[in-house]
């Protein structure tokens, strides 16, 4: 996969030359360029911002160097592929990013990653772009930062860590949580008892098919605790009589193949 990324702050990115994206990067998995907005100004400040019209508070971020920077991207372009690259544009107005996100965006030759600083980028460029692009704002979650360089570092780890090869034991991306829309189970190591805490018993046990029914209605306690907004989406119709127990234990019932929470139940959120 090659990934191009586009910033004001290219410094803000050196954190994905470390640890396992660093090494994709070195083993050819990933081609990871920065790229400096300000390279494509044409004043002698370098000025990649300026007021809103319509006024406000706050400065808007020029279209002219962005449509530089991106055309020039979009004209370096690997592969042959007909498809267009994606040009992901961080936005708290955007859809919001989820693992869900990450393996479809992981499956792309080429994704482009344009941070927006200040108020963001005039609205021109998203139009503009996608004559070139498949362009997608996409959020890091509810909550406002101070430029897209941070959602970047996020979505290209998420993203990256799902490209074949990278993470070193592919068996562990199966069982995290949000891989099968539920939180992981508590994990632990050794040793076995630290400061008066045993490890849960059935860990020791040896018994594999105890321990993954254990883990499973770990995932299931603590979904319910943590995350109750997940069990909506949770296909529970094939669930064997024993998971369904769990479910009924923590307040909720399968009804077509849904989790529907008991309005008796107490404690929970939904
Ligand atoms: N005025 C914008 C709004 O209210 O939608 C917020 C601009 S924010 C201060 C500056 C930049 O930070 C945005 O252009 C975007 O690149 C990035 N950003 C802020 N919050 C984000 C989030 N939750 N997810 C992704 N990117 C975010």
């Amino acid at each position: 996969m090659r990934i191009d990324v586009v910033s004001i702050f290219p410094e803000y990115l050196a954190p994905l030359e470390l640890s396992l994206i660093g090494k994709a990067r070195q083993d050819g998995l990933l081609q990871l360029n920065v790229h400096d907005l300000r390279t494509f100004t044409t004043d002698r400040h370098r000025t990649v911002d300026d007021t809103p019209y319509g006024g406000g508070a706050g400065m808007v971020m020029k279209p002219e160097p962005w449509a530089q920077a991106l055309a020039a991207v979009a004209a370096d372009r690997p592969g042959t592929s007909a498809a267009k690259p994606v040009l992901i544009v961080p936005s708290p107005a955007g859809e919001r990013f989820t693992q869900a996100t990450a393996h479809e965006l992981a499956e792309e030759e080429q994704l482009v990653f344009a941070c927006g600083r200040y108020e963001g980028i005039d609205e021109r460029v998203m139009e503009w772009a996608a004559e070139h692009f498949t362009v997608r704002p996409m959020s890091l979650g509810d909550y406002v930062l101070n430029g897209g360089e941070v959602a970047v570092l996020a979505m290209v780890e998420a993203i990256g860590r799902l490209l074949p090869g990278v993470v070193g034991n592919p068996d562990s991306l199966v069982e995290e949580s949000h891989s099968d829309g539920l939180l992981e189970y508590p994990v632990y190591t050794k040793p076995s008892s630290w400061r008066d805490r045993d490890v849960p018993a059935v860990l020791l046990s040896g018994n594999h098919g105890k321990i993954a029914q254990w883990r499973r209605h770990e995932q299931y306690r603590r979904t319910a605790e943590r995350r109750p907004d997940l069990l909506a989406g949770f296909d529970a119709g094939a669930l064997p009589r024993a998971d369904r127990a769990a479910f009924a234990d923590l307040g909720y019932d399968v009804v077509d193949g849904r989790l529907h929470r008991r309005p008796d139940a107490g404690g929970g959120q939904n």
